[in-house]
């Protein structure tokens, strides 16, 4: 099946089950749409003969269109093109993260919200509708993805260009590249951990999370219906172990809560939000990442399932190093209120 039929499905599913109201999507029917007339526009321009079959070999390659090859831009489109697709890849960033957001806070409750939960005696359900909504909230976000790449390469394909390809900078930059998504991540880790309820299907879009922890590297894994495999490192940059109680920075790195402090220059018992403006990602170096840093809880608990001796260790040597620097805090407070320096 083609994937603009699939994607038609897929939308219509999420409409019928209310799952995407209120949630935007990749408006691939018209972008598609755009895209055609700049096909036209070009075959007429350029007397290349319409050709809708797509399969082209060398076709046209001898005779570049001198327009886009110069500046690199269609007088069809381009005003509108990539600042459509930045939009919606925005919008569904936005609204994917607040609602992975909601679904974690609903599975990791506070204590009395727990309290509450156990005394209702529906957990059980509750659980099994958790695990669905972050399937479909799996789906939303890779069906999307899929979306936006087809067009881009669809774009360059008809503009013999690469600005569809390179375009993906731009979103990274934007920190709102669909797939890199800590929340992503977190839901990855959510899907696993809940791995013993049993679910059915949700519809035919199935992606699937899978880890692995005894190779070199530990990663993560998403599967994509299209088969196709997106891994994701569970690798600390700073200390180059397996992550810790880990956070993603408003940038997408994750780092283990001691190596964002540290490298923010802030009390671990402050916590990575704490760190001063300037404070810069130790991978990327983008400046205020700090400030809408997210704990990664599901990921933490799958971290402690998998390694749990490793896990152990780690949480002994925070809590030493906890202590030691509160000693050192207290410390400076003590020194501070007694007038050093008269
Ligand atoms: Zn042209
Ligand atoms: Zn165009
Ligand atoms: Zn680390
Ligand atoms: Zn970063």
């Amino acid at each position: 099946m083609k994937f603009g039929m699939t994607f038609a499905e897929y939308l219509q599913h999420g409409e019928q089950e209310g799952f995407l109201n209120n949630c935007s999507h990749v408006e691939y029917k018209r972008l598609k749409k755009v895209l055609k007339s700049c096909r036209i526009c070009r075959a007429e321009s350029h007397g290349e003969g319409e050709d809708d079959s797509g399969g082209g070999g060398g076709e046209g390659a001898s005779e570049l269109c001198q327009c886009e090859s110069k500046a690199a831009q269609c007088p069809a489109c381009d005003q509108l093109f990539f600042a459509e697709i930045a939009k919606e890849a925005s919008e569904i960033s936005g609204c994917f993260s607040s609602r992975a957001r909601q679904l974690r806070h609903l599975h990791l409750p506070s204590g009395l919200q727990r309290y509450m939960r156990h005394v209702r005696c529906c957990f059980v359900d509750d659980q099994n509708t958790l695990v669905q909504e972050g399937r479909m909230l799996i789906d939303y976000i890779t069906m999307n993805a899929i979306a936006m790449r087809k067009i881009l390469k669809k774009y360059d394909k008809i503009h013999s260009s690469v600005n569809g390809r390179n375009f993906k900078t731009t979103l990274r930059a934007k920190h709102i590249e669909l797939l890199q998504s800590p929340w992503l991540t977190e839901l990855g880790a959510f899907c696993i951990n809940s791995n013993n309820s049993d679910i059915g299907k949700s519809g035919e879009f199935i992606q699937q999370f899978s880890c692995d922890f005894s190779g070199a590297e530990p990663l993560m894994t998403l599967t994509l219906s299209n088969s196709v495999n997106l891994e994701y490192s569970l690798t600390c940059a700073v200390c180059l172990d397996t992550l810790f109680n880990p956070y993603a920075l408003g940038c997408g790195h994750l780092f283990c809560k001691g190596c964002a402090c540290s490298s923010a220059s802030v009390f671990l018992f402050e916590g990575p939000k704490a760190a001063p403006k300037g404070a810069k990602c130790p991978v990327c170096r983008a400046v205020g990442v700090y400030a809408n840093s997210v704990h990664l809880a599901e990921l933490d608990l799958l971290l402690k399932n998998s390694c749990r001796d490793y896990w152990k260790e780690r949480m002994q040597s925070e809590r030493m190093e906890m202590v030691k620097q509160s000693k050192i805090y207290w410390e400076s407070q003590t020194k501070f209120a007694i007038g050093y320096g008269h």
